[in-house]
C-alpha cells in the first residue's frame, strides 16, 4: 500500500475530495509508551490469582478496551462470573499495582519526533487512551512536553472503550475539527476499528506482535513498521492534494 493508493481510497469512503488534516489523535500504550509487555504481564497475574485460565496474547488482542471491561469480559467467558462495577474497579486497581511493581516502561522510540513534526506543521496531538492507569497518565507531559495540554481523552471520560468510536468521538471534539480533518495513530485492532469508525484516516504502527495484515483487517488505511516510517511518510500523508 502506498500513501498516494490509501488517501484515495480513503477520500472515496470518507466522500470527500481532499485530504487535510488538522489534529492528530494518538493513543497511549504501544504508541508513547513500550508498556504492552508489562500490561500483559500484569493482566495474567491477576487473572491467574482469581482462577482464569489466560494468555498473554489475548490481553494483545484487548488492548484499548477500558480496564474494568477488560475484567468483567474475563471474568465471564473464564469463571462465569458475573462482576459488579465496584468490583471489577478494585480488581483493576491491583492489576495497576502489579503493573507498576514491574517498572518503569520506556518510550516508543521515535514517536517524539513524529508528534513534534506534526507540532510544527501546525497539527496539534489529542491523546485518545482507553486506560486509567494513573502512573503512565502522569508522565505523558514529561515525557511529551507541550504535545497535549489539556487535550486528552482517558478511560475516566468515555463510557465504551475502544473499539466502540466513543473515544475518538470525544477527541475529535477536543481537537475542535472534522472527523476527516483527523490522523489517529494506533497501535491495535480494537483502536484502529475505534478510529476507522470515528471517521479518521487511521495508521497504524507495528510496535508490538500484533502482524501488518491484522491491523488492515481492522480498517487501517496505512500502516508501518515503526515511528521513523511513519515519520518519513509525514509529507505524503499531509500534502497530499488527490
Ligand atoms: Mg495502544
Amino acid at each position: 500500500m502506498t500513501e498516494q493508493n490509501a488517501i484515495t481510497n480513503y477520500l472515496k469512503y470518507a466522500g470527500i475530495k481532499e485530504l487535510n488534516i488538522k489534529a492528530a489523535l494518538v493513543d497511549c500504550d504501544g504508541v508513547l509508551f513500550d508498556s504492552m509487555k508489562n500490561h500483559s504481564r500484569a493482566w495474567v497475574k491477576l487473572m491467574t490469582k482469581n482462577g482464569i485460565k489466560c494468555t498473554r496474547d489475548e490481553f494483545y488482542a484487548m488492548e484499548g478496551m477500558v480496564g474494568t471491561e477488560v475484567i468483567k469480559t474475563k471474568f465471564k467467558t473464564g469463571a462465569g462470573k458475573i462482576i459488579t462495577d465496584d468490583e471489577a474497579l478494585a480488581l483493576y486497581g491491583v492489576k495497576g499495582r502489579y503493573f507498576r511493581e514491574l517498572g518503569e516502561v520506556p518510550v516508543i522510540e521515535g514517536t517524539i519526533d513524529v508528534l513534534n513534526a506534526l507540532k510544527e506543521r501546525g497539527i496539534n496531538s489529542v491523546l485518545v487512551t482507553g486506560s486509567q492507569q494513573a502512573s503512565l497518565i502522569e508522565r505523558i507531559d514529561k515525557d511529551y512536553p507541550g504535545i497535549f495540554e489539556d487535550r486528552k481523552v482517558t478511560g475516566h471520560d468515555v463510557r465504551r472503550g475502544k473499539p466502540n468510536p466513543e473515544p475518538y468521538l470525544k477527541g475529535i471534539g477536543k481537537a475542535g475539527v472534522k472527523a476527516s480533518e483527523c490522523i489517529v495513530i494506533e497501535n491495535a485492532p480494537l483502536g484502529v476499528q475505534a478510529g476507522h469508525a470515528a471517521g479518521c484516516f487511521t495508521v497504524a504502527v507495528t510496535t508490538g506482535p500484533i502482524s501488518e495484515k491484522e491491523l488492515y483487517k481492522a480498517g487501517a488505511d496505512m500502516v508501518y513498521p515503526n515511528m521513523a516510517a511513519l515519520l518519513a511518510a509525514l509529507p505524503a500523508l499531509l500534502e497530499a492534494k488527490d
